[in-house]
């Protein structure tokens, strides 16, 4: 009886799974040429954009499907979550961005663990992801996070504390600076949107000034990129537009 029954519950499985899964996973991949080529008609003849995909709660298999399709960074927002997936794609040569806001309770796992980390947003987290950060691990490179259109958000520095912590991040010996990055409010309005990206641009280009060697502008979402781009962003973020819809 229990040899039938077993029979049964795999057919039933494979009727009910086989038939998703391809259209799901090639769904996946028509995604990010469509992204693409939102980017490139957003870039127009200006400089090229680097694309971040947001993997965060999407499964390894997914990630890997799309490093496949020769994406090769990737963001993520728990730290714990992304270590495990980490271990499961360690035979892909991939690019891990941290973006999420920071507890100082995960800085060592991000120290120990990422290439990136976009969401710095207080001198703490830099003191101790300068400490945490292994002495055999090229240097972390950081985006400062800036607080943008929305003085009481939680998230993001003023630019006063930005200019602090990019002057202690030039005598830092294991993290490095590359630039900023913003989450604007979001808006349907692309003036809007616009008016976000240009305060950040014009902050950015206030800071190259000063640090000729940063070069990375971290702004856009699936649903503002044009915008982003518009304003000078250099490296977009997209996980919905890639993946579909997080659980
Ligand atoms: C989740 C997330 C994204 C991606 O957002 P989507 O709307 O899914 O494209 C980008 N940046 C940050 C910081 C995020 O947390």
């Amino acid at each position: 009886m229990g040899g039938i029954e077993t029979g049964n519950k795999l057919q039933c499985f494979v009727l009910t799974i086989l038939p998703n899964k391809p259209i799901i996973m090639s769904e996946i991949i028509e995604n990010l040429k469509h992204v693409k080529q939102r980017i490139q008609q957003a870039v127009g003849s200006g400089d090229s954009v680097d694309l971040l995909a947001v993997s965060k709660k999407h499964a390894a298999e997914k990630i890997r499907l799309v490093a496949h399709a020769g994406q090769q960074h990737f963001g993520e927002n728990y730290a714990q979550e992304a270590i495990d997936k980490m271990a499961e794609l360690a035979d892909l040569d991939l690019v891990w961005h941290f973006i999420g806001p920071i507890q100082s309770n995960k800085t060592k796992l991000i120290a120990g663990h990422f290439d990136w980390v976009q969401s710095v947003d207080r001198m703490k987290i830099l003191k101790r992801l300068e400490l945490q950060r292994p002495e055999e691990m090229a240097p972390l490179n950081v985006l400062l996070q800036i607080k943008i259109g929305d003085e009481d958000s939680k998230q993001g520095s003023s630019l006063d504390e930005i200019e602090a912590m990019a002057q202690w991040l030039s005598h830092a010996e294991k993290l490095t600076l590359r630039g900023l990055m913003c989450i604007p409010p979001p808006s349907d309005d692309e003036g809007i949107q616009r008016a976000y990206f240009n305060e950040t641009k014009s902050v950015f280009d206030h800071l190259r000034k000063i640090y000729p060697d940063i070069d990375t502008l971290s702004m856009g979402m699936s649903n503002d990129l044009e915008a982003a781009i518009a304003a000078g962003a250099s490296m977009v973020r997209i996980g919905t537009d890639i993946f579909g819809q997080r659980d």
